[in-house]
């Protein structure tokens, strides 16, 4: 016989530490990934995507946003 009991005790609880970071902060629109932006990028996280520019800080033009992937590896380590 398979006795599966699945104990209930677990409350599925979504972890929004970001947004109450974010809500210390919340007079800019924008958001600036700060290691990034150590390394002398732009930095400028595109909220909707959380992309991260990669270009350098106050480039001309817009921004080009990468992934979380490649914003690690701009990020001073
Ligand atoms: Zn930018």
């Amino acid at each position: 016989m398979n006795s599966q009991e699945h104990s209930a005790s677990g409350n599925p609880q979504p972890t929004s530490r970001e947004e109450a970071t974010e809500a210390l902060s919340s007079t800019h629109v924008t958001h600036v990934r700060e290691d990034v932006a150590m390394a002398g990028r732009c930095a400028n996280v595109h909220l909707p995507t959380g992309r991260t520019c990669s270009l350098p800080v106050r480039h001309p033009g817009s921004c080009n946003f990468v992934g979380p992937e490649d914003a690690n590896n701009l990020a001073a380590h």
